[in-house]
């Protein structure tokens, strides 16, 4: 076992930090405030190289390992979850399926565009009546002609309402189940495609979330990810690495919440003496370290996995469900060692807090990873 890292995820370290540190960092608060989409940065992280991830050269990517790719999102998450979240769906949900299901020409087409960030892309398989149970989506696409004809509604999806293509799941055998469901890639231009944003959200301020519509939407048959029927399949080997980029991005928040943590209490006297100096308050921040370490180490080890080309689910539930857990025990820690001030958007610790809360939510809640770490270790699935 080997817990160095390579010369090359030192020097992947050091370009993702300075990115987030220089030009993620600075806007945060105030793209958050402003519920503002962080167009500008996704360009400039896209140039830097910074949105390939795993894809190779070929295509356009950056050929990065799956401890590389952990590592820009680990970067990403410690200044700001909106964008660790957008680059997320990008890489682990979109360019992943892509180069795994698509065709040559799909392939060719969108890759080079989406690792640059020219081109954003957004993964929808969540329906109003859908979540958890993502088998039972009722989106249907009817053979029309030489393509499809979708009908039906997404809800709640990242980056739904600026992505330039869409990757959408729907019933195209609804007798046939979950066997039923194909993957469509669908061109936000597509006659009869609409999305409205939702505002208000609790976190993830300045990452666009939205409501999807599909109203007699043609999706020509060339656009089908996969092959038809296989759409659940694509899912669930998609959410492997999107639950891969959650957790990772969780490390970053706890990574902040630790540093804003030791500069608060470091500074601020009570009792004659700075807070850093009483027990209870270490107890706090040694927590958040243990945490950090654990949750990074089961980060990597899916990732070593990942790398090895070797199944990975059980390995990436365990750390998508400790590292996000972890995430909100970490900001509701840093948040108490603020006190008072870490109530306000003064210090980050609030925003730290509300970013990290929905990534026990996303891409499978805590409860239904907990499910998938209990069928892997009884073989008995608690839920159909
Ligand atoms: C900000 C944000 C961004 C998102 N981005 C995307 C996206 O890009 N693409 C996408 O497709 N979706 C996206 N989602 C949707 C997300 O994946 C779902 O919200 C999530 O899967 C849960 O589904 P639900 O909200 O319908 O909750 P439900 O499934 O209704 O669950 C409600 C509660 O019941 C529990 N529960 C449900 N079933 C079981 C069970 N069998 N056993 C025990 N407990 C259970 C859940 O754990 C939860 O606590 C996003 C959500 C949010 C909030």
């Amino acid at each position: 076992m080997d817990f160095e890292f390579s010369e090359e995820h030192k020097a992947i370290r050091e370009k993702a930090k300075r990115f987030a540190d220089e030009e993620i960092a600075p806007y945060a608060r105030e793209n958050d405030a402003l519920e503002r989409f962080p167009s500008d940065i996704l360009k400039k992280m896209g140039a830097q190289g910074l949105t390939g991830g795993p894809v190779p050269p070929e295509y356009g990517g950056g050929g990065l390992d799956f401890i590389s790719d952990a590592i820009i999102f680990e970067e990403t998450g410690r200044a700001c979850s909106s964008v660790r979240t957008i680059i997320s769906v990008q890489v682990s949900l979109v360019e992943l399926s892509i180069l795994k299901w698509g065709t040559e020409g799909q392939k060719r087409r969108y890759l080079p565009g989406l690792c640059r960030a020219e081109m954003l892309g957004a993964f929808a398989l969540t329906e109003p009546e859908a979540g958890s149970d993502a088998g039972s989506i009722k989106t249907a696409a009817t053979k029309k002609g030489d393509g499809y004809l979708l009908n039906g509604s997404k809800a709640w999806i990242s980056t739904g309402g600026v992505a330039d293509i869409l990757i959408v799941f729907a019933k195209t055998a609804p007798e046939a189940g979950t066997r039923g469901i194909t993957a469509f890639i669908v061109a936000k231009d597509s006659p009869g495609f609409s999305a409205r944003g939702i505002k208000g959200k609790l976190g993830l301020r300045s990452a666009n979330t939205a409501g999807l519509f599909f109203e007699d939407c043609f999706v020509p048959e060339e656009q089908v990810l996969g092959s038809p029927g296989d759409g659940l399949k694509i899912a669930l080997s998609a959410l492997d690495n999107g639950r891969y980029g959650v957790a990772a991005g969780c490390v970053g928040i706890i990574q902040a919440c630790i540093d804003a943590s030791i500069k608060y209490s470091k500074k601020r006297v009570q009792f004659g003496k700075p807070i850093a100096s009483f027990q209870l308050v270490q107890d706090m921040i040694a927590r958040m370290h243990v945490d950090l370490e654990a949750a990074r180490l089961l980060v990597y080890r899916a990732g070593h996995l990942k790398n090895m080309g070797v199944r990975n689910t059980l390995e990436t539930s365990v750390a998508k469900y400790f590292a996000s857990e972890a995430a909100v025990r970490a900001a509701m820690d840093a948040l108490q060692v603020h006190g008072g001030y870490g109530y306000s958007n003064e210090y980050p610790v609030e925003r730290y807090l509300r970013d990290a809360r929905v990534a026990t939510i996303y891409e499978g809640t805590s409860q239904i990873q907990k499910l998938i770490i209990g069928e892997n270790l009884l073989g008995i699935k608690a839920f159909a």
